[in-house]
């Protein structure tokens, strides 16, 4: 009998394997010394890079060189380079090397982190790193941590955890054809938007999540929070849980935690806190204070692919009582039930089964690093992001439009004798596209209290102070044609 493809070599040859893996580790070395050889941004028009790729996958396989060719030939020019030191978008981040090396052992081990048994070392190394991470960041002791791809996802799955909590069994019964009251969520404006859209796949609903006012800082105000929940009480209504962020997606404002979770905890309200870029910025002792009521929190989130020099993605969850999310999502079929005894099984802990091994990349990153030259980076990018404010507070044209305590700083061109908001916008939207079309540096922008402002975010491995002088030059240099 024939069986079709037995005696096709389908398996990478160890030798060839060796040299195209050269290749790869060869173009990644160089890459990395010097991503600023490329724009930050591309400057390339919607579909370009569809229209230079096939239609159709090969009928056959293609020489390696070939694909590497075609991928520095139309991918490379049309990648947005978050590698570059002047890359002060978003949260700005940056993948250390060591951790990209162990991305690739990762790919090759190939193995599903779902049950004990489909990989004792990566379900037994993530249990360590986990525990290595929650005391870099001054965590309570007996807290665990498990990793999600994203803050999102973790975001998600605590929110799961907190309706599984109030014991109304929406796990079996859903919330559909029942009598259940009406389910609350506190978080405010500043709140990344990953929440709505759990409150949106959990079925609690975009319109119950509150958001509850801040103060001129852009910080949750307890008392506010207070009579958001005695209202909604009154009205027959179910506090869900109360979302504390340390480190706002717009401006890096820190929520008052501790007087937060003692409000959750009267209340008796899950608290989930969102650190998911600051959180590692607890590490430096200067910072400690970033964790300050956490021990009274339920869960937190904090993502090492922010702001820790891990490629995307690996965001960690760490949770008070890590039962209840299990509670939440445990259901095992038969095909994968096992009698391995006392072990953690992590498909039980989310709505994934199988899950990459992402303990690794963190392992290789802070034994590589080591936690004092972590602490050394986060620190440097603190303080290029206070000497960035300082020159934008000391030039009469330009103005920081909120307290910048991390690596962020958001600020505007204000030039003398323009005090109209909506000109104010045209002129800031204009400026931001400008710089951004230089491709030697690429921010990004929000609104806050509907103003328009740009913010310039510090993350980068390679960012050092002539990159930010660098970018303060070219928004100088921008304005000044714009004002013309
Ligand atoms: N929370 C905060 C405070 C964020 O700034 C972000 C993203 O920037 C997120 C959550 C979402 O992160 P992720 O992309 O990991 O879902």
């Amino acid at each position: 009998m024939v069986i079709p493809g037995a005696n096709m070599s389908i398996v990478i040859q160890a030798r060839t394997f060796e040299k195209d893996f050269a290749r790869v580790g060869r173009w990644i070395e160089e890459y990395l010394g010097d991503p600023s050889r490329y724009p930050v941004l591309p400057a390339l028009a919607p579909g370009e890079v569809s229209d230079a790729l096939p239609d159709r996958a090969p009928e056959e396989g293609e020489p390696f060189e070939q694909i590497m060719a075609d991928f520095e030939r139309i991918i490379v020019p049309g990648i947005t380079h978050w590698n570059h030191p002047r890359f002060f978008a978003y949260f700005a981040t940056s993948a250390a090397p060591a951790a990209i090396a162990a991305e690739a052992l990762a790919a090759a081990l190939d193995v599903k982190v779902m049950l004990w048994r489909t990989s004792p070392s990566a379900a037994e190394l993530e249990s360590v790193v986990m525990r290595w991470l929650g005391r870099l960041m001054g965590m309570p002791e007996s807290w665990t941590g498990i990793i999600y791809d994203t803050a999102s996802v973790a975001g998600f799955t605590a929110l799961a955890a907190a309706r599984e909590s109030l014991g109304l069994d929406i796990r079996e019964d859903g919330l559909s054809g029942r009598d259940v009251p009406v389910l609350r969520v506190y978080a405010t404006a500043q709140t990344h938007s990953h929440i709505e859209k759990a409150a949106i796949a959990l079925g609690i609903g975009r319109r119950n999540v509150v958001a509850v006012p801040c103060d001129g800082a852009y910080r949750m105000e307890p008392a506010a929070l207070e009579r958001a929940i005695a209202q909604d009480r009154r009205e027959g209504m179910l506090p869900l849980a109360i979302v504390a962020t340390v480190g706002t997606t717009s401006t890096t404002s820190i929520d008052p935690v501790r007087a937060i979770a003692e409000i959750a905890k009267r209340e008796r309200i899950w608290l989930h806190v969102d650190a998911a870029y600051a959180g590692v910025a607890a590490m430096l002792p200067e910072f400690a204070y970033l964790m300050d009521g956490v021990d009274l929190a339920d869960s937190l989130v904090v993502n090492p692919h922010k702001w820790l020099f891990i490629p995307m993605d690996l965001s960690v969850l760490f949770l008070r009582d890590e039962a209840t999310v299990r509670r939440a999502f445990s259901l095992t079929p038969e095909y994968l039930t096992t009698n391995d005894g006392a072990v953690r099984n992590y498909m039980d802990y989310g709505i994934q089964l199988g899950r990459r091994f992402r303990a690794l990349k963190l392992w290789f990153t802070l034994r590589h690093l080591g936690a004092a030259q972590i602490r050394d980076r986060l620190r440097s990018h603190i303080a290029l992001a206070q000497h960035f404010a300082q020159w934008v507070d000391e030039d009469p044209q330009w103005e920081t439009t909120a307290p910048h305590p991390l690596s962020l700083v958001c600020f505007r061109y204000h030039p003398r004798g323009i005090d109209d908001e909506a000109e104010l916008e045209r002129l800031n939207a204009a400026l931001l596209d400008a710089v951004n079309a230089t491709g030697e540096m690429f921010i990004s922008h929000t609104k806050l209290d509907g103003r328009y402002v740009l913010r310039l975010a510090i993350g980068n491995l390679r960012t050092a102070r002539e990159d930010v002088e660098a970018a303060w030059g070219i928004l100088r240099r921008e304005a000044e044609v714009l004002a013309r």
